[in-house]
């Protein structure tokens, strides 16, 4: 049988993530929106482009959350994104209305599955979602640590003129203002940045990929980033669902690695066919680690004033 992934909210990243999943041909896909007539359209429409591509995937558009159940992997993208001009966490207080009614209906509905949140900001909305749904730690985690690699990454590549492919970085922490970006852990060809570009260069594109979403923004002016978002989720998606034992930085619930508890945060994990199959803890010097606790601090902060209980 076929796996099958369910992706919530047929927005921009929805819509672009249930393209690239169907293309893939792994997986049967269901997309799911409030807007009636959206999922079904998008569905559609990418049902339409199978016989030019060749693929055979199965995709449903619906309003319904029986069509979801027994899913192997469920994405939530549901929620409003950001204008120009505001960041993440001012998403706050009207995706946790929204990331609380879907977390309940997907556990509802495919109690085994697990579960990637996009939905911004991810870090605070993850830690929602595990708190709602009951599920273990291991079985939900975000997307954050991926796409703002590929960032950095997609920066270095253009600085340097070499072949993308050939660069590698890891940035953890929150999926925001304060992202903890590691230029010693970013290579090319195995050898680190920091011997090959000068610090003002790097600091330059450090701020950029801190600043990567909001510059789509401003570009875009009525919506956010969606294909890069949407590549990234694939990524993960196809890490769990062909069990591929990837390591890969995701947006994760801590329980006393790197120092810190109770927190989702973004941090280098295994993902495997259970969801994060390990923590990795990588060696960071004394400042590194000051930047990671002080990053789980700032989400802390955020994730009090949903006053959880
Ligand atoms: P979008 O507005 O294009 O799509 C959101 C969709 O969610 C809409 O179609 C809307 O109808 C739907 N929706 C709203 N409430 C719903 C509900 N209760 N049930 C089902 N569907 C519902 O937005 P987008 O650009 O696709 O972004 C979606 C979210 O993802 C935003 O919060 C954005 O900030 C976030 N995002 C996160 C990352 C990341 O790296 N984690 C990257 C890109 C976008």
């Amino acid at each position: 049988m076929a796996s099958k992934i369910s992706i919530i909210g047929a927005g921009n990243v929805g819509g672009s993530l249930a393209q690239r999943l169907a293309e893939k041909g792994y997986a049967d896909i269901v997309l799911l929106d409030i807007i009636e007539g959206l999922p079904q359209g998008k569905a559609l429409d990418i049902i339409e482009s199978a016989p030019i591509l060749g693929f055979n995937s199965r995709i449903t558009g619906t309003n319904s959350y029986r069509e979801t159940a027994n899913s192997d992997v469920v994405i939530i993208t549901s929620g409003t994104n950001r204008k120009p001009g505001m960041t993440r966490d001012q998403l706050l207080k009207a995706n946790v209305e929204i990331v609380s009614e879907v977390t309940g209906n997907i556990a509802k509905y495919s109690p085994d599955c697990i579960i990637i949140m996009v939905t911004n900001p991810v870090d605070a909305m993850t830690y929602l979602a595990l708190k709602v749904s009951g599920f273990v730690p291991s079985r939900i985690l975000g997307l954050s640590g991926v796409l703002d690699c590929a960032r950095l990454c997609s920066f270095i590549a253009a600085e340097l003129d070499v072949p993308v492919a050939e660069v590698s970085a890891y940035v953890l922490g929150e999926h925001g203002q304060n992202m903890v970006v590691i230029p010693r852990l970013a290579q090319v060809k195995g050898k680190p940045i920091t011997k090959l570009l000068p610090q003002e260069t790097i600091n330059r594109l450090v701020e950029r990929t801190i600043n990567g979403g909001a510059e789509i923004i401003s570009l875009l002016k009525t919506g956010s980033a969606f294909y890069a978002p949407s590549a990234a989720a694939t990524r993960m998606v196809e890490a769990i669902i062909l069990d591929k034992k990837e390591i890969m930085p995701c947006a994760a619930y801590l329980q006393g690695q790197y120092g810190i508890k109770d927190i989702v945060i973004g941090v280098p994990v295994k993902l495997g066919r259970g969801g994060i199959e390990q923590i990795v803890e990588l060696e960071l010097t004394d400042e590194e680690k000051k930047a990671l606790a002080s990053s789980a601090e700032a989400v802390k902060k955020l994730v009090a004033t949903m006053k959880l209980g």
